[in-house]
């Protein structure tokens, strides 16, 4: 079996599962790079909680969680099967890093489904997600991404699924497509130091923007996963797509081809 595909995408608005645009064929493009995967992991930003824990139900359930967005997107169901022996090998392949097994918590959040509508329409490869542990340091959510290396030469892709730039408080409506200039500013450092030597990153909490970017960790964390697979790959990482949108975004992804 070929290495499985990794890749950081960056989500946005949730109404990104039922459009069709150049995000969303960026995301479908990673995609058909699957190849013969057997299973989706999912660290994204909205399983934010104070543990390290890993899907482990059957028939994982799609959390509709956000509000004020069009029925129709209460309605997207994400059926993919869960894997509950490949959670309990993901508890194993981590330690000695404690990992949670949830049975009956959480399920697929907007930040897996959003972004796996596009890349796995068909819904038929087991998904399991990853919980970002909110009180970790920035190293040690690199160390995870780390030690997720082996799973991918087990078969299963990874997909992290936050935003570079993510600051709702500065959105601005009139300026779609584009970022303010602290925005492009932060989203280029991020990509030379990723494209140049992925564990650097960590560097970007020193970067002048780093407040403005970041206001909260969870939507940047997932990328520091995607460095730590791609510095236990030694690097390889390509951009998927990449710019800025409504002012305070950034809708950049990348990719690690398997
Ligand atoms: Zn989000």
């Amino acid at each position: 079996m070929t290495i499985a595909p990794a890749a950081f995408l960056g989500h946005g608005n949730p109404m990104n599962a039922l459009e069709t645009n150049r995000w969303t064929a960026a995301w479908a493009e990673f995609g058909a790079s699957l190849g013969d995967a057997t299973a989706i992991l999912s660290i994204s930003a909205h399983w934010y909680v104070n543990i390290t824990a890993v899907t482990a139900m059957a028939k994982p359930r799609t959390i509709h969680d956000f509000y004020g967005f069009p029925d129709e997107l209460f309605a997207v169901d994400y059926p993919a099967p869960g894997d509950p022996e490949l959670a309990r090998r993901i508890v194993d392949t981590l330690a000695p890093i404690h990992v949670g097994l949830d049975e009956d918590s959480w399920g697929l959040d907007h930040g897996t489904w959003s972004v796996l509508t596009h890349v796995r329409p068909q819904a038929d490869l087991p998904v399991l997600q990853l919980s970002v542990h909110a009180s970790l340091p920035f190293e040690q959510h690199l160390e995870i991404g780390r030690a997720l290396a082996p799973l991918r030469e087990q078969g299963v892709a990874i997909v992290a699924s936050g935003n570079v730039v993510h600051n709702l408080a500065r959105i601005e409506w009139g300026n779609p497509g584009r970022g303010a200039d602290w925005a492009e500013d932060f989203d280029t450092s991020a990509r030379t130091l990723l494209l140049s030597d992925p564990a650097s990153i960590s560097g970007l909490l020193d970067h002048p923007a780093y407040d403005l970017a970041v206001p909260t960790p969870d939507h940047f964390l997932p990328l520091a996963y995607f460095a730590g697979l791609a510095d236990a790959a030694g690097g390889g990482v390509t951009t998927l797509i990449e710019g800025c949108d409504l002012g305070s975004l950034s809708m950049t992804s990348y990719g690690l081809p398997g």
